[in-house]
């Protein structure tokens, strides 16, 4: 379909960061020829494994903008193809008195207020022996929370684009070099050419010699556990802000339970998305200190690796010297909910080359 002129964007990379470019780039430019290069299938890396929770809460100005934009490009994909795979959650938040005030003010398009008794009431009937301390606060927004379903939606948007973009599985791009106005791409079975680049390579290094690592960029191991608990699917999520732990209902019966796993430079080629003994123990411990009941009644869990960056925020890298070649770096823990944003800025960055650098601090 591309033919020797090549394609007008190829994007390395089909995780649900790939995704997004491939459907922003059809959105702004519906008659661009798009081609996908992916070494394994849609969704299979970090995307496959994720929990996929859009929080409504961001640290800073860029921050805020890519979690707006993920909003609105989420709810614009509520109804079309895509949409059965995001689900509204309530978000709850347990936190310290002496934290509301900061925390509030990390709150996207809404205002924080203290949860009603029926609603502290659900949380208790999904932990029946929560513990909470005296000094911690109970409280929530309106306004939804998003649950997305990374891997299928990211196939969803993929199959919507397939009329328009030239897909091609199992194919590792080892090399882009330039070539003519554009760029060729060399995988480990054939070459494609293509007017424009963007990399979302995730974990793995992407192949292009000449554009900046993200400031800080290392690998992280994320693991998330799944207990049986009494949860369903329209129960809140809960999270506990001060022990970065949150508990969000899987299914009905199973919640899945995020905690921190402080595990630095993990390969990605050695995750394949099932949790290690390590996993399973801090998990368990962290939970434990919440709920014993929960912690007992964990039956297994998941886990893969990130880029995460200095402040926890992905960069859209570009270089002068290369017009129209763009790296997407450092999901961050955070790649679901900020993709939308990021596509969007890596396509903008065509058109001011420069490396956006993230230099704010960012709390999480
Ligand atoms: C347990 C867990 C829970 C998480 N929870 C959340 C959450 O609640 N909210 C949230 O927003 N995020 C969450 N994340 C993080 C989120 O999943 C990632 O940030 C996001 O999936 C990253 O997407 P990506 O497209 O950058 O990477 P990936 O999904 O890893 O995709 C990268 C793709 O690039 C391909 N690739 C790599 N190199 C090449 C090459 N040379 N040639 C061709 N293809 C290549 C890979 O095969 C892969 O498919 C979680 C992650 C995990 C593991």
């Amino acid at each position: 379909m591309t033919g020797p002129a090549g394609a007008d964007l190829a994007v390395v990379g089909g995780g649900v960061i790939g995704a997004f470019v491939v459907h922003e780039a059809l959105r702004r430019h519906p008659d661009w020829r798009v081609l996908l290069l992916e070494r394994s299938a849609i969704g299979a890396g970090a995307t496959a494994w994720s929990a996929g929770v859009s929080f409504p809460l961001a640290a800073t100005a860029r921050h805020r903008e890519l979690v707006l934009a993920g909003r609105e490009r989420y709810a614009a994909l509520r109804e079309r193809a895509a949409g059965p795979f995001l689900r509204p959650v309530q978000m709850i938040y347990v936190l310290r008195e002496s934290g509301l005030r900061a925390f509030g003010e990390r709150v996207v398009g809404t205002a924080l207020r203290p949860a009603t008794p029926g609603e502290r009431q659900r949380v208790a009937g999904m932990m029946p022996d929560l513990r909470l301390e005296a000094d911690e606060v109970v409280v929530t927004h309106d306004g939804e929370g998003l649950v997305v379903a990374a891997r299928p939606i990211s196939e969803a948007l993929i199959i919507e684009a397939a009329g328009r973009t030239e897909v091609q599985l199992g194919q590792r791009v080892e090399g882009i070099e330039a070539a003519g106005d554009g760029y060729r791409l060399r995988t480990d079975h054939a070459e494609w050419n293509a007017r424009r680049v963007v990399t979302a390579c995730g974990a793995w290094t992407p192949p292009v010699d000449g554009l900046p690592e993200a400031p800080g960029a290392r690998r992280k191991r994320i693991a998330a556990l799944h207990a049986r608990l009494p949860v369903s699917l329209d129960d809140p999520l809960v999270y506990f802000v001060d022990d970065d732990l949150f508990l969000v209902p899987l299914t009905a019966g199973v919640a899945l339970v995020s905690f921190y796993r402080d595990q630095w430079d993990t390969d990605p080629e050695a995750c394949d998305g099932r949790p290690n003994a390590d996993d399973l123990r801090q998990g368990r411990a962290a939970l434990g200190r919440r709920s014993p009941m929960a912690a007992a009644a964990v039956t297994g869990g998941r886990a893969f690796c990130d880029l995460y960056t200095d402040h926890r925020l992905p960069v859209v890298t570009t270089s002068p010297e290369h017009p129209g070649l763009a790296a997407i770096r450092g999901g961050s823990g955070s790649g679901v909910r900020l993709a939308p944003g990021l596509a969007a800025e890596a396509l903008d960055a065509f058109d001011r080359p420069g490396m956006t650098a993230v230099r704010e601090p960012v709390p999480h």
